[in-house]
């Protein structure tokens, strides 16, 4: 039986710990797929808003304290607040797991929407300072430039106040592409969502497990195409869905989903009609 939100990777130990919960439109969630299909998954409120989870793990490789992803934070503009709500778990979920800011060595953000990287600063009166003072931070080079521009499709969506400062002060170090980041820790890059967006796969004692962020951002997104209309390249998505299944599935990787509010991970397989599944644990 898996632990809902402890289990071990080789050497490696992963912990769930969760901002909490947000809301999103329940349409938006599910791009062009059918109300009347994805509403058999999950129910909506008066607004057609469904429950989103804000995933984040933390990883204790023996060597090092990984955090991967640090959801909403506590800095959101009102309306925003107001919109998607600003539930500011982490830190309280990161203590409940034995860790305190100070304890985490590295920071690994996917992309740099603001529902990945709001805790990597926070606000204290009216400065905005790193979360994790001793933590060296990691994004994609380009995702970063991708929000510097500010296109408007997803301008919205970057909040510079969660990665500038760092990259200012030295402590957020811009990767170009696929690489290790610490001995087996590895960011991948599956573009779809965004152009540079990172998966970041962990391999300790012949295991693997992959945080996929939103390029299966939970359960109900198994079906390669069952595509987020978030996404800024949805053909893009299915093929990187399609690239992900061919290693993870017969290798039997752990998939994390980051944004399931009530299944942050697990193992996919093929169904005999081709069909993508959460396997069965137990
Ligand atoms: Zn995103």
């Amino acid at each position: 039986m898996t632990n809902l939100h402890r289990q071990s990777l080789g050497d490696f130990e992963l912990t769930i710990v969760s901002d909490g919960i947000y809301h999103s439109d329940g349409g938006a969630f599910f791009g062009v797929v059918p109300k009347i299909m994805w509403s058999r998954k999950v129910k909506t409120d008066e607004n057609n808003n469904i429950p989103v989870g804000l995933n984040s793990v933390l990883v204790r490789t023996g060597r090092h304290n990984v955090l991967i992803e640090t959801g909403i934070g506590n800095k959101l503009p009102d309306r925003m607040a107001k919109i998607y709500g600003q539930p500011a778990k982490l830190l309280e979920n990161l203590a409940a797991a034995g860790v305190s800011p100070d304890d985490i060595d590295i920071v690994i953000n996917s992309h740099l929407h603001f529902d990945h990287c709001g805790w990597n600063t926070m606000r204290s009166g009216d400065k905005v300072v790193p979360t994790f003072p001793k933590a060296h931070y990691y994004a994609q080079e380009g995702e970063w430039q991708h929000g510097r521009r500010q296109h408007e499709r997803d301008a919205i969506s970057y909040i510079s106040d969660n990665y500038d400062p760092l990259i200012k002060n030295g402590q957020m170090h811009l990767l170009h592409g696929d690489q290790e980041i610490v001995p087996g820790i590895f960011a991948r890059i599956f573009p779809g969502h965004t152009a540079n967006m990172q998966a970041i796969i962990l391999k300790s004692g012949g295991k693997t497990a992959c945080y996929i962020s939103d390029l299966i951002p939970t359960t109900w997104h198994l079906d390669v195409t069952w595509v987020m209309a978030f996404d800024l390249f949805p053909l893009e998505t299915i093929e990187s869905r399609k690239r992900y299944y061919r290693d993870a599935v017969p290798e039997n990787w752990l998939t994390i989903f980051t944004h399931d509010p009530e299944i942050p991970w697990g193992y996919v397989e093929k169904e005999p009609n081709g069909k993508m599944r959460l396997k069965a644990i137990g």
